[in-house]
C-alpha cells in the first residue's frame, strides 16, 4: 500500500462490534478496581474501553515499512541529514498498559533517494500504537528506517514519559526517560554522530 490511504488509515473502530467476552473482562476490572459495574455510569464504559484499546493498539493492524517503500530519486544532490523532530506519539507500556507519552526525533543520511517526510512519523505511529517497551519501540522505527531506505546512518532518539511511573508506583511527575538508536555513520563516526545530535538538540 503506497498512498496516502494506505496502512496508516484505518477506519474509524467507534462503530465496531466489541465481543461479550471482552465487554466481561472489563467489567470484571471494573469490579477489582473497586466499583460495581452496574452502576448507571458505567454501563457503557466496557464497550468504550474496548474500542479505545483497539484505537490504542491499531499498529497491530499495519506493517509500519510499507511506508517507506515509496522514494523519491530526484534528491538534487542533497546529501546531508534529514530530520524529523518534536514528533509527538502516544504508545503504551507492555508491562502495565499504562500510557507511555512522547516525542520522537528521527534522522537519516540518505544515500540516493530520500521518503516523504510524513512518512517518517508513519513508522513511529506504527509501532508506537502497540504494547511497547520505549527501547524496542526506538529500536524497531531505527531498524525499519535502516532496512527500508538504505540509509548511510539512521539516528532515533526518543524522550517520554510513563504513565505507569508518574502515575502509580514512585509516583514521579516530570521524569522522562530518552532512549536512542544510532545505526550507520551515526553510530561509526564521532564527527556525524554530534552533528546529528546537535541538529536534534541534544549536545
Ligand atoms: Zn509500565
Amino acid at each position: 500500500m503506497n498512498s496516502e490511504e494506505g496502512a496508516g488509515y484505518t477506519a474509524p473502530i467507534t462503530k465496531a462490534e466489541v465481543p461479550d467476552d471482552v465487554q466481561d473482562a472489563i467489567r470484571t476490572l471494573i469490579r477489582w478496581a473497586g466499583d460495581d459495574p452496574e452502576r448507571e455510569g458505567l454501563l457503557d464504559t466496557p464497550k468504550r474501553v474496548a474500542r479505545a484499546w483497539k484505537e490504542y493498539c491499531q499498529g497491530y493492524e499495519e506493517d509500519p515499512s510499507q511506508h517507506l517503500s515509496r522514494v523519491f530519486e530526484e534528491v538534487g544532490g542533497y546529501d546531508e541529514i534529514v530530520l524529523l523532530k518534536d514528533i509527538p506519539f502516544q504508545s503504551h507500556c507492555e508491562h502495565h498498559m499504562a500510557p507511555i507519552i512522547g516525542k520522537a526525533a528521527i534522522a537519516y543520511l540518505p544515500t540516493d533517494h530520500v521518503v516523504g517526510i510524513s512518512k517518517l512519523a508513519r513508522v513511529l505511529h506504527g509501532y508506537a500504537r502497540r504494547l511497547q517497551i520505549q527501547e524496542r519501540l526506538t529500536a524497531e522505527v531505527a531498524q525499519a528506517i535502516w532496512d527500508g531506505l538504505k540509509p548511510r546512518g539512521v539516528a532515533v532518539v526518543i524522550e517520554a514519559s510513563h504513565a505507569c511511573m508518574t502515575a502509580r508506583g514512585v509516583r514521579t511527575p516530570g521524569v522522562n526517560m530518552v532512549t536512542s538508536k544510532l545505526m550507520g555513520c551515526f553510530l561509526d563516526d564521532a564527527r556525524s554522530r554530534k552533528e546529528v545530535l546537535a541538529l536534534m538538540g541534544y549536545s
